[in-house]
Formats: C-alpha cells, structure tokens, sequence
C-alpha cells in the first residue's frame, strides 16, 4: 500500500456508514472517526445542562458552554472499535438512545457547535490514514478527500435496520417512531443552512436498500483499491 488517503463517508440517517467505516478501518489499518457520535454527545451535554429539550433550544447558552466539552475517543479492543467520551465518561451507549436521536439535527444546525467539531475533526485527519463519517465530510471537513462515498437507502429499510438495532441492545421502541425520526433527521439535516446534507460533485453514490454488507464492503473495497493504493 502507498500513501494513506482520506475516506469520506457522507449520507442520510442509518443508511450502515459506520459498518462500512469500521470495516474499512480494519481493513487498511485506518482511524475510524464517527463525526455522529461527536455532535450526539454535544446533544447529551445540552440536554443534561438543560439548553435542549422537545420543544426548546437555548442555543446562546449553549454557545457559551461550549468550550466545556471535551470530547475524546478511546478504541475498546474487545468492541473493535472507539467509544465516544464526554468530559472523561463513556457516554457511546446513552448517545445512541432514541431520546438523543430526537434533539441531534437540532444542535447539529448550530453554526458554532459545528466549528468547534469541524476543527476537531480536521485535526483527526490531518496524518492521513482515516475513514470520518458524517454528513458533510466530503463537502467541508475534507473537501480535498481523495475517495467520497454518498450512501442512501430507502427510509423503510433505514428505519428497519435502526429498529433492529435498538431493540437489540434492549431499549423499548416504537417501529413509528424510528421511522419519523429518521425522516425527520434527514429533513433537517438537508434543509439546514449552514453545511447541509448534500452530495459532493466528486462523490460516489451507493443506494444499498437492496445491497448486503459483504457485496457493499467488497465493491467499495475494490473502488479503494483500484483507484487509490
Ligand atoms: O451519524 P449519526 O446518525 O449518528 O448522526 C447524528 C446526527 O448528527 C445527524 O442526524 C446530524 O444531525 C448530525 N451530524 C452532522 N454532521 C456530521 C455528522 C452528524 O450534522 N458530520
């Protein structure tokens, strides 16, 4: 293999980034950054100083608590891969809920939540040798990646796998709810205004409503591959 390149993930809500992104990493060896798990734990932090909740967003306070949070990933080998920590705490398994999912594209949209997590990503990077996934790193994280993937999938099949998810890791959900959140999650996250959810011009697609992992992984792998390395 020669030089390491930068892989950017970018796509709608559950649509298996993180599967493909963790694969890839083991694979070649790369950092896996999971920029989801980033603004999600921004959103717990909000929510348990109260500056976000159903029907509320007090960004200006949030704003001026930002430098607060301190975000940090640490690779659990038994898991395989880096689990999000908030101000020294393993926070993976509560950003993950149905309640945080709700508020994301909420904060996500504030403009000076994004700067101070675009930095941190950019510094992740910035040796190369990583797969970030997210909604904007092929168009403002790193707009110079040498390989953009765009995934997509129906919003049933995305709610199905989503679904399957949480309930196997015991939370107590509503099928309809997943759903609408996840409708819900794309509308904002597309119709935001600042680094909305879009394709980059040099992105590849890839609409996986009808793809398995493994055809997915080895077409994605051969693309890396072929054109890359
Ligand atoms: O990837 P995941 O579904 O965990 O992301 C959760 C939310 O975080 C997204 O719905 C979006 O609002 C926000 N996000 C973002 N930019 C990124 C990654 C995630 O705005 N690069």
């Amino acid at each position: 293999m020669s030089e390491k390149i930068i892989i950017a993930i970018d796509g709608f809500s559950s649509t298996g980034k993180s599967t493909i992104a963790k694969l890839l990493a083991k694979k070649y060896n790369y950092i896996y950054v999971d920029t989801g798990a980033m603004y999600r734990a921004v959103t717990l932090f909000a929510e348990q100083n109260n500056f976000v909740g159903k029907d509320f967003l007090k960004s200006k306070a949030l704003i001026s608590n930002l430098k607060k949070i301190s975000l940090s990933f640490h690779f659990n080998i038994e898991l395989g891969f880096a689990e999000m920590f908030m101000n020294g705490i393993n926070v993976e398994k509560e950003i993950r809920t149905l309640r945080i999912s709700q508020l994301v594209s909420k904060v996500s949209a504030i403009s000076e939540v994004r700067k101070k997590l675009v930095i941190e990503q950019q510094i992740m990077g910035k040796e190369r040798g990583v797969v970030m996934d997210g909604r904007d790193i092929g168009t403002v994280v790193f707009p110079g990646a040498e390989l953009k993937l765009f995934m997509t999938a129906s919003a049933d099949k995305r709610a199905k796998r989503r679904y399957k998810e949480l309930i196997d890791r015991g939370d107590n959900v509503d099928f309809k709810d997943i759903l609408f959140n996840v409708q819900e999650r794309d509308r904002i996250d597309s119709t935001r205004e600042d680094s909305p959810l879009i394709m980059a011009d040099d992105a590849i697609e890839f609409d996986n409503s009808e793809m398995g992992i493994q055809e997915q992984f080895e077409r994605i792998c051969a693309l890396v591959e072929s054109r890359y390395i």
